[in-house]
């Protein structure tokens, strides 16, 4: 074997080897990536300011490394918030219990099964039904919504509800939904408890862990830019959410709530959030990172757009009944709503094709192609 070929075959073993390490999949590793985690994530923290140039070259790495698995499809979800109570107290989410400024609402659930099984978006392949923590509206509403949904449409059936019973997330699953995102938040558990995010910080990872145990397919997700957040903070979600038993995370921007402790601290920084997701896509190619909507309040005009080209592959256009969705205030009454035609509108733009396979079905897919390459490893 010539020099050439015998370097050829040690880079290959080299990256196998780094691929396994970090638990990627194999021979996929981004090299950029494979120095950050051998070399730990404080010398990450140079890529987090970058800006201008080197920043475009950044994010269209992380862009590649979505292409390569993902091509260019994007997959679309609809969304909608059959409720906005919440007996939680997040400093960060306008829909905190003590908000008291709220109209409060939980939708009917007549009225919701008739506009998604007659009258959706012909673009979605996913619904993602999500609640402020409302035990009550899930055993009302969207149990009952999500097997009308089953029964009657092809639709892949996401929830993001909360930490709730474990008997609660098997009627769930039961009744359909496949995917659970539950957002773990705030890696720092100090900053977690001074900001009174949901539970507790290992309350939440333990639900995140019970779930994919029980077989869901879970995403999270964690803000970036909160107040008080530190890099060395900032970079812990990274190392949290590599360690979690997930298929996706997204990050969102910070963005101060109405009625809330935190009204009038400084939005989160869209350059800090992009460069964030280009990291995590780049440590995770195989996961699907969504572009969140408050990218939009972040960075008007390009922020949304601007997360598809730093590698997202995940879009969610909003599909609760107008009337009520300005009280789902998960930031301001002025919600940035993600209509059908701004997503596609966004899309095309970005020179990327909506995918028409659902969210479910890949997941399902790609559990099986990872069998499969376990099984010829
Ligand atoms: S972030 Fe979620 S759990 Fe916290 S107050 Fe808002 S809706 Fe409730």
């Amino acid at each position: 074997m010539t020099c050439r070929l015998l370097g050829l075959a040690h880079r290959r073993k080299r990256k196998a080897q780094q691929a396994k390490r970090f638990g990627l999949p194999n021979g996929e590793p981004d090299l950029l990536l494979a120095r950050v985690m051998a070399n730990g994530f404080s010398k990450a923290a140079i890529h987090l300011n970058s800006r201008g140039l080197e920043q475009q070259r950044f994010h269209a790495r992380a862009a590649e490394a979505t292409r390569a698995r993902f091509g260019r499809r994007v997959f679309l979800r609809g969304v909608v918030e059959p409720s906005n109570f919440c007996r939680e107290n997040c400093h960060y989410c306008g829909m905190r219990r003590d908000n008291q400024s709220l109209d409060r609402y939980r939708a009917r659930l007549d009225e919701l099964s008739e506009l998604l099984i007659h009258h959706r978006p012909t673009s979605i392949t996913d619904l993602n039904i999500q609640t402020g923590e409302d035990p009550v509206a899930v055993r009302e509403t969207v149990i009952p919504l999500i097997r009308r949904l089953r029964d009657q449409t092809p639709l892949g059936i996401s929830v993001c509800l909360g930490t709730l019973k474990p008997e609660m997330y098997d009627e769930l699953q039961a009744a359909g939904a496949t995917i659970y995102i539950m957002k773990f938040e705030i890696a720092d558990a100090a900053l977690y408890r001074r900001l009174c995010a949901p539970g507790c910080l290992e309350e939440r990872l333990e639900h995140i862990r019970l779930l994919a145990s029980k077989g869901w397919k879970v995403s999270s997700g964690f803000i970036a830019g909160l107040p008080e957040q530190s890099m060395p903070e900032l970079l812990s979600n990274l190392e949290v959410a590599r360690e979690l038993p997930i298929v996706g995370c997204s990050v969102s921007p910070f963005i101060p709530g109405e009625a809330t402790p935190l009204h009038d601290a400084p939005t989160g920084d869209v350059e800090l959030t992009l460069n964030v997701m280009a990291m995590l896509r780049l440590m995770r190619p195989d996961w699907v990172i969504p572009a969140v909507s408050a990218l939009n309040l972040a960075g008007p005009g390009s922020g949304y757009q601007r997360g598809l080209r730093t590698g997202a592959n995940l879009v969610t256009m909003n599909l609760t009944p107008s009337g009520i969705r300005e009280d789902y205030l998960l930031y301001k009454r002025d919600r940035f709503i993600m209509t059908e035609e701004r997503i596609l509108s966004a899309i095309e733009a970005e020179k990327l094709i909506p995918s028409e396979q659902s969210l479910s079905d890949f997941y399902s897919g790609n559990e099986e192609k990872n069998v499969s390459a376990a099984a010829l490893a």
